[in-house]
């Protein structure tokens, strides 16, 4: 956003807003994606209702006064919030809180090249697939559990060719979702899943941990299909919350031993690589 715009929505000392931020005791943040800490405590405020649609954020330079870090930072995280609709920018009029309560949900696509923020939206998978796991096992159709079972097989099949299985991987968590009978957890599960994808692709890439990741990979996802072939639906539940517990440990272990950390993002940050990096 060019500058000029936020600049004008200074000049708010005496704004009630303005009060609000002071009164949180932000302090300086001492970390590494200051960008994205100050847009998450920016969101956290416009969610909580500090800022009600409509109203004008404070000016570029009170929040880099506030958050102790620089008017570049500021915009970049006034940009993050323009992008998931939280906050719209008036031409030379400044930024303004969004209405965005009839906004659809929009994170940011560039979360999915931030380890951690990758790693709570796998968190937040766990419990929307162990609950999808469990529904299938419930409802599945005959059809639905062979296109499972042939989803399941593919995943098996392009691993042991070593080829990219994260395709074939996302495809039979898919065909577990639509056993659910249920659209809104394939819709949601779609959305999270996208974010994710990179990561998982560079930590099964890597050829030292292939071998292991990939029987690890097979080994769960067979447990997940068995339970919901024999209708078990505590057992689906347990197997898939199982194997995202395991997904999230192996995105660990990559970071380790194959993703770049990069020094300047502090401790156990690094930057996932794009897919086609
Ligand atoms: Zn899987």
């Amino acid at each position: 956003m060019p500058a000029q715009e936020v600049d004008k929505a200074g000049c708010l000392s005496d704004n009630r807003q303005m009060t609000e931020i002071a009164k949180l005791k932000v302090g300086r943040i001492p970390s590494v994606n200051r960008a994205e800490e100050v847009a998450r405590k920016l969101a956290d405020f416009i969610r909580s209702g500090a800022f009600s649609p409509g109203a004008r954020l404070p000016g570029e330079h009170a929040i880099a006064d506030q958050f102790g870090v620089s008017r570049a930072v500021v915009r970049e995280a006034v940009a993050r919030l323009k992008t998931e609709g939280l906050v719209t920018t008036r031409q030379g009029d400044g930024a303004f809180v969004g209405d965005w309560r009839s906004e659809t949900l929009h994170l940011d696509p560039a979360i999915s090249h931030d380890l951690e923020s990758v790693l709570m939206i796998d968190e937040l998978r766990k419990g929307l697939e162990a609950e999808a796991a469990a529904f299938a096992a419930l409802r599945r159709t005959d059809a639905e559990m062979r296109k499972i079972e042939t989803a399941r097989a593919r995943v098996a099949k392009i691993t042991a060719a070593r080829g990219d299985s994260v395709v074939a991987d996302v495809a039979f968590h898919r065909a577990i979702a639509e056993a659910t009978h249920n659209p809104y957890y394939v819709a949601v599960l779609d959305y999270l899943t996208q974010f994710v994808v990179p990561a998982v692709r560079a930590s099964r890439g890597h050829a030292a941990l292939r071998e292991d990741f990939a029987r690890e990979v097979e080994a769960e996802h067979i447990e997940i299909a068995e339970a919901i072939r024999r209708r078990d639906s505590a057992a689906a539940r347990a197997a898939a919350q199982n194997h995202l517990d395991r997904a999230l440990a192996r995105i660990r272990r990559a970071e380790k031993e194959v993703l770049p950390q990069d020094k300047t993002r502090g401790r156990g940050r690094a930057r996932v690589p794009r897919p086609d990096a």
